[in-house]
């Protein structure tokens, strides 16, 4: 049994917010890089551009890379051979976050539903946790914006729907999405489980690194024609024309019910952050 003291918890934490908010991704600017190659639109392959310098001005001066800091989001991989001693988990990543965001001038962007009254730190944090084997614990912190996440959607489809179904529900989200989540976007969708599990696998499937190949071949290859068909929508990058309308589609799946058909459609903007550590 290895002990880790839940203040080294917090101080990652608060790293990982002040970084994933300020710090691009390598794969969402070669992301960029490829999408200008392709561009029709000549005002598309300039807003390309300015995301670009964007994420430069960024990292140099340690800068948010959109004023909607988003919600702070937490996978949490906890090895069941890690004891936690100097106090509660939760908490230690809940000052993490309040430490990121107060420190990194992070905007505070979580209120109460009703009064929107805001909670002032940017918790709580949603925390997804899952206990793995070993003695490590991995850690990763993906602020999630606003407007994109307002433009995601569950739906359960009846079985008869296959793959066409698929296919039709979530070209037709990103078509009414429109500009709203501020492309171009990555698209991550979840199939299968139940309610609550297919929006965690959308969710989950845009932490996936932009560029890489999904290991099923069969989602493989459907990524790649809903992302042929959304791209011939015509939105394009901030929503002003051309054919970068999303960078990719990310698909995660797991069995369902029998008379169950779940999909979720999570967009991502292009404000594509996430960071992670192990310790
Ligand atoms: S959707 Fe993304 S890029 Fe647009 S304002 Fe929100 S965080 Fe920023």
């Amino acid at each position: 049994m290895r002990e880790i003291d839940v203040k080294l918890i917090t101080e990652k934490v608060r790293d990982l917010c002040m970084k994933a908010n300020t710090d691009l991704g390598e794969d969402v600017l070669q992301a960029f890089d490829r999408a200008m190659g392709e561009e029709e639109s000549p005002l598309g392959v300039e807003i390309l551009k300015e995301l670009k310098e964007n994420a430069r001005i960024a990292k140099e001066e340690k800068v948010p890379i959109c004023q909607d800091t988003g919600f702070a989001i937490l996978f949490i991989e906890l090895g069941q051979d890690v004891h936690l001693v100097g106090g509660n988990l939760n908490e230690a990543i809940q000052e993490g976050v309040r430490q990121g965001y107060k420190d990194g001038y992070l905007r505070k962007s979580i209120c109460h539903p009703f009064t929107r009254a805001n909670t002032g730190d940017n918790t709580p944090a949603i925390i997804h946790t899952e206990v793995v084997a070993g003695d490590k614990i991995k850690m990763t912190v993906a602020p999630k914006g606003g407007g994109s996440e307002n433009m995601s959607r569950v739906t359960m489809l009846t079985p008869s729907d296959g793959i066409e179904g698929i296919k039709r529900f979530v070209v037709q989200r990103v078509k009414e999405s429109g500009s709203n989540p501020c492309p171009p976007t990555i698209v991550g969708v979840g199939i299968g489980g139940n309610l609550e599990q297919v929006a965690l696998l959308a969710k989950k499937s845009l932490l996936r690194p932009l560029g890489s190949k999904n290991p099923d071949p069969e989602l493989d290859q459907l990524e790649s024609e809903i992302l042929t068909e959304i791209n011939h929508l015509g939105i394009g990058p901030q929503g002003l024309g051309g054919r970068t309308t999303s960078l990719a589609v990310h698909i995660l799946m797991m069995p369902c019910h029998i008379a169950s058909f779940p999909l979720a459609v999570n967009i991502q903007c292009h404000a594509q952050r996430h960071k992670e550590t192990i310790i």
